[in-house]
């Protein structure tokens, strides 16, 4: 079986989601998993719903808004009265109706019911497509089969559930579903974090021992930089495991970091090819003897650059190191890069959850801090270091780390 994922650029609207069947048809359709995300920024304007709801604002307009998308989207694709209209206004419906009769004040919980409903929706929408070109096709629940945990927003894979749910799989169906989501034991949505999707699909590309997995996305493959923040870049067209995923590590938003472990495990070929030029190779990431050791630049910005200090010049020892990812850890802080000398720890941060002035109140109890928001992160993989200058032109640089063929810049 082949997994293909179609991201939310794919399908953000008619034309999208009418390329979807062209691309399918350049590839075959036999056999093949199709995980798709929300349209287009559907996930953000239900995150928007979200915010209204607890700010107690008028969230129902904006229902509305991400509703009549949805129909004109639809009015794009169907004949006037297909079923697929009454399915769009009842997870509508449904969405306004969780949220009246809600008295969870869990955000996060109340996130993934109203959020997962971007999914959901587009899934069904390319789903009848498909049917309706005579594709045809099953949609699936992915929250029947993908279990997790309840971490809300950044659910957990609970592999030996999935892969026995997943093991029923018929192999000569082709399935529709979607990423993102999926389902804690009581059978509440679940969301796997901002950009699930890749990682869905790698998920039920190692469940069903895929030969291949393949995410379709706007650009020609995973490039020696992002084309919309560099110029000059080119595309990377053979690239080991290892590569992707340091790639990803450093901020490389073509990847997403979880979605390579699972396929590596069991040695998936991962392609990531453009949407636009489906006939096209783009790039292949898997057991490779020719990886590219292209040199490659990689911007994560949003970060925050934290320097910690003790109060009394003691050395900073393995208690207070402890302490201080206990914290992190605590408020899901990510570190991207860290350096430590005798009395002090830089960190360049991600916080993906708000919480940075949380941690702050916390470690200002016991240490001499200081924090610099909206910082960014350069990483240059396969460095030429000859000519290490060109790096530092034009920028501020807080914080530098250079190792092996990698050189890491934290600027401002
Ligand atoms: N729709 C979700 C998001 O926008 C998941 C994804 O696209 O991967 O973050
Ligand atoms: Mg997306």
């Amino acid at each position: 079986m082949k997994v293909f994922k179609f991201g939310g650029a794919s399908v953000k609207d008619a034309e999208g989601i009418k390329n979807v069947g062209r691309v399918l048809e350049s590839q075959g359709f036999e056999n093949c998993m199709l995980v798709v995300s929300a349209m287009g920024k559907t996930t953000n304007a239900l995150e928007k719903v979200v915010e209204l709801y607890f700010g107690k604002e008028d969230f129902q307009h904006e229902i509305t808004n991400v509703k009549q998308n949805h129909f004109d989207i639809a009015d794009g694709l169907f004949s006037e009265k297909h079923p697929v209209f009454e399915e769009i206004k009842l997870i509508f419906d449904e969405i306004s109706s969780f949220l009246s009769r809600n008295k969870s004040p869990n955000y996060d919980f109340v996130y993934d019911q109203v959020v997962s409903c971007g999914e959901i929706i587009s899934s069904k929408i390319l789903s009848a497509y498909l049917n309706q070109i005579n594709f045809l096709n099953q949609w699936m629940d992915a929250r029947d089969f993908l279990k997790t945990d309840d971490s809300y927003r950044d659910g957990n894979v609970n592999w030996e559930k999935t892969e026995k749910y997943i093991s029923n799989f018929q192999r000569n169906i082709c399935y529709v579903t979607q990423g993102f989501i999926g389902s804690d034991e009581n059978n509440f949505t679940v969301t796997l974090g901002r950009e699930g999707s890749d990682y869905s699909a790698a998920v039920f590309a190692y469940c069903l021992n895929a030969e291949a997995m393949t995410i379709w996305k706007d650009v020609p493959g995973v490039m020696t930089a992002d084309p919309r923040k560099f110029k000059d870049v080119s595309l990377l067209s053979n690239i080991s495991y290892e590569e992707a995923i340091e790639m990803a590590y450093y901020g490389a938003s073509v990847i997403h970091p979880k979605t390579l472990q699972p396929l590596q495990q069991k040695n998936i070929p991962f392609f990531v090819k453009s949407f636009l030029e489906p006939e096209k190779n783009g790039t292949k990431v898997g057991m490779t003897d020719q990886n590219e050791y292209t040199e490659s630049y990689i911007l994560k910005e949003n970060q925050v650059l934290i320097r910690i200090a003790t109060r009394d010049f003691s050395f900073i020892a393995e208690d207070h190191l402890s302490l201080i990812f206990l914290l992190l850890a605590k408020y899901k802080i990510k570190i991207s890069l860290m350096q430590n000398s005798a009395i002090s720890l830089a960190l360049c941060v991600e916080d993906k959850f708000n919480n940075i002035e949380l941690l702050k109140a916390e470690l200002n109890k016991q240490f001499n801090i200081e924090f610099v928001k909206g910082v960014s992160l350069f990483t240059v993989r396969n460095a030429d270091l000859s000519d290490l200058n060109k790096f530092y032109q034009d920028k501020k640089i807080l914080l530098e780390q250079i190792s092996k063929q990698t050189i890491q810049m934290v600027t401002h």
